[in-house]
């Protein structure tokens, strides 16, 4: 960085401080960082504003850039996971473990209905709760994405569990103002997933189970794609792929699911949070950075809308054929 800036003829921000207050303010496509031009939103920032922690912005370009990065941990992780699993239903039981418990509070380990075969073979996927995210002896978790958050300023909660709004933050970034977070007075007794899982994982899991809802509600029976964070097969319609997202960086996300669905054939469904698949704007990014022959085959669709959209696109090739 330093030596980026020399060239650039730049004075180099002069500490690791320093450093995190220039990715605070300035532009990710600021060019001291050398990130390609096109690659990412105008306004995204590689430190968060108000939560002073690498964005997810940060964490996605990271894992499009060095060899998968934080996104290949993740699947790594998984696929590790998959390995100490017996078989596909320890493993489906596990995930969902994982997705419904980004926290684990020492005393839900007493409660009833605690699956403790499932916490054996998870346990070594939780971390302490990192120091950063603690402010005077407690832990805030966002009310919507369930996520560690922080008030702006690191400022202390004064009375009981604080709202949601524009000083907060939360790991999942887009949430809506308005909703109460929860305050967790304890956190040496709590244990975190790691944050690969947090943001690859448990963050999408929201549109996955939406979607998965609406395809079970249909009678469309869905199987997992081994190795993958949240793709599946719809063996019953045959050439039908179905994959959810959350992301921030259309582009990026383009370049990934590219490289995903290149290895397989059919139709792929892309799924995303209503949020992105009801924004032109995303959806125009997304569209314009996919290979024509896949923009050409790729239906995009938010989770409500999947099982319709699928039923939509079958019939309509079914009487192509016939015609
Ligand atoms: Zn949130």
């Amino acid at each position: 960085m330093v030596l980026r800036c020399l060239d650039l003829g730049e004075e180099p921000p002069l500490s690791v401080p320093g450093l995190l207050e220039w990715c605070r303010r300035r532009p990710a496509g600021d060019r001291v960082f050398g990130v390609p031009p096109g690659l990412l939103d105008a306004g995204a920032r590689l430190v968060h504003p108000v939560g002073v922690t690498p964005t997810r912005t940060c964490l996605e370009l990271a894992s499009h850039e060095r060899r998968g990065g934080i996104e290949q941990e993740a699947r790594a992780l998984l696929a590790d996971l998959a390995r100490r699993c017996r078989n596909t239903e320890q493993y489906r039981r596990s995930r969902r473990f994982l997705v419904r418990h980004v926290a684990v509070h020492q005393k839900d380990r007493f409660e009833r209905g605690w699956d403790k075969e499932v916490w054996v073979r998870v346990r070594e996927l939780y971390q302490p709760v990192p120091e950063f995210l603690v402010v005077a002896g407690k832990f805030l978790r966002c009310g919507t994405c369930r996520l560690p958050a922080l008030l702006g300023g690191r400022r202390a909660p004064e009375h009981g569990a604080p709202v949601a709004g524009p000083q907060t933050w939360c790991e999942g970034e887009r949430c809506p103002a308005g909703e109460r977070m929860e305050l967790v007075r304890d956190p040496e007794r709590v244990l975190l997933l790691r944050r690969a899982l947090r943001m690859f994982l448990a963050l999408p899991s929201a549109v996955e189970h939406a979607g998965l809802e609406t395809l079970a509600a249909h009678g469309l029976v869905h199987e997992a794609v081994p190795e993958e964070l949240g793709s599946y097969r719809l063996p019953g319609l045959g050439a039908y792929t179905v994959h959810f997202y959350d992301r921030v960086q259309p582009v990026l996300l383009a370049d990934r699911f590219t490289d995903l669905v290149d290895r397989l054939p059919g139709t792929p469904v892309l799924v995303l949070p209503r949020r992105s698949a009801g924004s032109t704007e995303f959806r125009r990014a997304l569209a314009a950075a996919l290979p024509d022959e896949l923009r050409a085959r790729t239906l995009i669709s938010a989770p409500q809308e999947l099982a319709r959209r699928i039923h939509q696109h079958h019939t309509g090739r079914r009487k192509g054929a016939h015609a």
